[in-house]
């Protein structure tokens, strides 16, 4: 059964994922060589409270942290640590809020100052995918359309979509269903109705698509050990055009400065 969100109710999943979109783009500011993931954390939860929200992610199942924060090889679900970034890495920033009983969650990943281009591909491939599978959250459409695209653009480049992650619904819980895979098949899956919401979540990889997890019981990594990468839109299905809750506005604001 799917949930269809009133328009009030629309509006305060706005809110809630405006402001993961605006803490993203805090954190943004601070990603350089040199800086802990640990650190990114601290910056994050410190932005939420002041804002009158409560990180979502921390607390979920026992996940000791406010963010995510999976390197290179990390798909998702990385803990934040004392480990240092260094010029060349890539880092998923994923982080989930609750504001006002509503849910947000929306990630994006970020290259640590200069990285080879094989990796800027896999970085823009990632989040034209994640653009291209946004469009098809229309209401009579599937969510297989949506899977199709996503999957279609990320082979188009040479890359490989994760099978064992799906992306969700989003509203008074942090998972609800639909599952939104990254690949599947035009005209399949569940029906998208208007006031729906899910989250858009492609995790695509440099070489093979299998994944391990690690023995902390949260990250998982590329079986091959090449990078990947993760984008995350929370969008609300509508008639004719989605409506994406998420702006990656203000990160790219961010970046363009530095
Ligand atoms: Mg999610
Ligand atoms: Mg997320």
């Amino acid at each position: 059964m799917l949930i269809c969100r009133t328009k009030e109710e629309i509006e305060l999943l706005r809110e809630s994922n405006l402001l993961v979109s605006r803490t993203l783009a805090e954190i943004a500011k601070h990603i350089a060589p040199g800086v802990t993931t640990k650190s990114l954390d601290r910056i994050a939860e410190t932005f939420i409270l002041d804002h009158g929200a409560v990180p979502a992610f921390k607390g979920y199942n026992g996940f000791p942290s406010t963010l995510c924060t999976s390197v290179n090889e990390e798909v998702v679900h990385g803990i934040p640590s004392d480990y240092i970034l260094k010029e060349g890495d890539i880092i998923s920033i994923d982080c989930g809020v609750i504001l006002n009983g509503y849910y947000g969650d929306s990630a994006f990943t970020f290259a640590v100052g200069e990285v080879s281009s094989e990796i800027r591909k896999l970085l823009e491939y990632t989040r034209a995918s994640l653009e291209d599978g946004a469009k098809e959250a229309v209401a009579g459409n599937r969510i297989g359309d949506i899977s199709f695209a996503v999957q279609t653009r990320a082979e188009s480049g040479g890359f490989s979509v994760v099978r064992e992650l799906v992306g969700h619904g989003l509203g008074t819980k942090l998972h609800e269903p639909p599952e939104v895979p990254n690949f599947g098949k035009r005209g399949t899956g569940p029906k998208l109705l208007k006031g729906v919401v899910i989250c858009i979540e492609p995790m695509i990889n440099m070489g093979v698509k299998e994944t391990l997890q690690k023995s902390d019981g949260w990250t998982i990594v590329t079986a091959d050990g090449k990078p990947s990468a993760h984008f995350e839109y929370a969008v609300a299905v509508d008639t004719g055009k989605a409506d994406v809750l998420t702006t990656f506005k203000y990160i790219d604001e961010v970046l363009n400065k530095k």
